[in-house]
């Protein structure tokens, strides 16, 4: 088998969801979004498939690093190519990102799949055929109605228990909402989804990034007394020391890191060093199925969870083939966006969960996307 072409295909499709200038997602008024899909094909006929952003998948990146690294090579030799492109990363000047190496290493496994017939999260290891799920709830807003109000949220919970999710997660206020971010208003939220929910469910809360050692200790003491489960990700994950000290002095797990560059090297650095306590990894922030596997392997050598970050396909196959991890991360929710409503350039969603709380893991070859792959011919903007 030989890799003989890599292609990508951008095009449009309408989002219900916007991005502020914090770039959190937020509901907003259809327009058109554009998203990358990138085909990897061996001279055999087998090919995968795998999304990504447009920007990270652009003609300088793949021509550059890509086709350099894949092309003529054996698609099979998965470490071997991405030993290749996380290499390159230096000498591309950031150019080449985590992302990128995600979306072309999805692939490969994807096409590794297809050609052998099998689901990927089966050919890393079949540990489980489903996952429960939690609702993870989009940051706080200030729209009436929506997550704008202590209220709000223990009204969405509710929605989301009926709804049949068996955990939840709160992200809350961060700026630009105008008195945001507030210690206060965080305790405030977790307590009234505490009361709206009881306390058997498992809750989780998902802080501002930049708060300070004391905000972080004070927000932390305020979720433990409310029996939340995990703390994650208060304070710009690049203090590492900060981190210690939290997970100290807090009897809550501390969950991270999760947007902390360095791949499995930074994670390996937390799970050893007593930094967190519930370790951190998804697809896309690590490089990829590969990077993600390493690291839940790392963290169950200590007896440590590894929960990742993030849904989609990649994720899900994760999930199917690791013990340490207790939930797949659904999101993000919000009460004015529809959730199981596939986009245009798919047939089906690969996270539909059924009535008890639980994901399936696809039994198609390969990631088991859906893709409409009509849809994607029509919308088409680009091809590189
Ligand atoms: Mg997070």
């Amino acid at each position: 088998m030989k890799i003989e072409q890599v292609k990508v295909t951008v095009f449009t499709y309408t989002s219900n969801t916007v991005h502020d200038s914090d770039g959190h997602q937020h509901p907003g008024d259809p327009h058109d979004s554009g998203q990358a899909l990138i085909t990897i094909t061996d001279d055999e006929g087998n090919s995968g498939h795998a999304f990504g952003a447009p920007e990270s998948l652009r003609p300088h990146v793949i021509e550059n690093y890509v086709k350099k690294v894949l092309l003529g090579e054996d698609p099979m030799d998965r470490e071997k190519l991405w030993l290749g492109l996380a290499r390159w990363q230096r000498g591309s000047g950031t150019q080449l990102t985590d992302r990128a190496l995600a979306s072309v290493e999805l692939a490969l496994w994807d096409l590794a799949g297809n050609a052998l017939k099998t689901p990927v999260w089966k050919l890393l290891g079949g540990y489980r055929d489903r996952v429960p799920a939690y609702g993870s709830t989009m940051c706080g807003d200030e729209m009436p109605n929506g997550l704008s109000t202590p209220d709000d949220y223990g009204k969405f919970a509710e929605w989301l228990i009926n709804r049949g999710y068996k955990a939840i997660k709160l992200h809350t206020w961060m700026p630009p909402v105008s008195w945001a971010p507030s210690v206060e208003m965080d305790i405030a939220a977790c307590a009234a989804v505490r009361e709206a929910v009881g306390p058997g469910v498992p809750l989780m809360l998902d802080a501002n990034h930049w708060y300070s050692r004391t905000e972080a200790y004070e927000l932390g003491l305020g979720i433990q007394k409310l029996n939340y489960y995990w703390f994650e990700e208060p304070m710009d994950e690049h203090s590492v020391s900060s981190y210690r000290w939290l997970a100290e002095n807090l009897d809550i797990p501390i969950l991270g890191p999760e947007y902390a560059e360095g791949k499995f090297h930074t994670r390996a650095e937390w799970i050893a060093g007593g930094v967190c306590d519930i370790a951190r990894t998804g697809v896309m922030d690590v490089g990829g199925i590969g990077p993600s596997m390493k690291i839940a392997h790392l963290a169950e050598s200590f007896n440590m969870d590894a929960e990742i970050h993030g849904g989609g396909s990649g994720n899900l196959a994760v999930l199917g083939a690791i013990s340490n991890s207790r939930w797949y991360e659904r999101g993000l929710l919000h009460p004015f966006v529809d959730f199981d409503q596939p986009p245009a350039y798919l047939n089906s969603i690969v996270d539909e969960m059924d009535s008890d709380g639980d994901i399936r893991m696809p039994m198609t070859p390969g990631l088991g996307e859906d893709i409409n792959f009509d849809y994607i011919k029509s919308a088409t903007v680009s091809e590189h």
